[in-house]
């Protein structure tokens, strides 16, 4: 299949996932539109950029037209509302949602949770199992191998598998 595809089945996927978890943690995640506390301004890999690129074109969106706003912890912020919002990235679907990740800091790796500092503020600590949480480092993974196909279908074309473009140059004029 096409890497733009996989990426794009890899995002239903996710977006089912999130929804599956939101439903069960239920009102232990309070995100909601307008909470804006988990969005920075990021950079993304190349099969992202394109798929979101390629969907914007084929949905007739100029990204060029979109402000970026500087200021804001992530320039695509209007009013509290994400203006790619249907467009936006893989990361940006799993926000505020506990996470399964390896912390790769210390000397020997360890395998954390970590959720937005809203979310699951009732009394005593939450305990989770593999069915309540994102296994974050899987996700990744796919993605991964995903656009290192990508970029092998490219052909050499000035991408390497591990570069990441800045999301904000979605709203760069194309060249003429
Ligand atoms: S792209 Fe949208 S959802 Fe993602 S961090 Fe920026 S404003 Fe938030």
């Amino acid at each position: 299949m096409d890497p733009v595809a996989r990426y794009l089945e890899l995002r239903d996927r996710i977006d089912s996932e999130a929804a599956r978890l939101t439903a069960l943690h239920g009102a232990d995640i309070t995100c909601r539109a307008g909470c804006t506390s988990c969005c920075v301004n990021l950079s993304v890999f190349s099969v992202e950029f394109h798929a979101i690129l390629r969907e914007m074109e084929h949905d007739g969106v100029k990204p060029e037209g979109i402000a970026f706003d500087t200021a804001a912890t992530c320039g695509f912020l209007h009013d509290g509302l994400c203006r790619i919002y249907r467009y936006r990235p893989l990361i940006c679907r799993t926000h505020g949602l506990p996470i399964l990740y390896l912390d790769d800091e210390g000397d020997t790796p360890e395998w954390r949770v970590s959720f937005c500092e809203l979310n699951f503020t009732g009394e005593g600590p939450v305990e989770f199992s593999d069915e309540t949480l994102l296994d974050i480092e899987e996700m990744n993974a796919e993605l991964y191998h995903i656009n290192r196909d990508f970029v092998a279908s490219l052909h050499g074309k000035n991408y390497h598998e591990q570069a990441r473009i800045p999301l904000q140059e979605l709203c760069k004029k194309p060249e003429e």
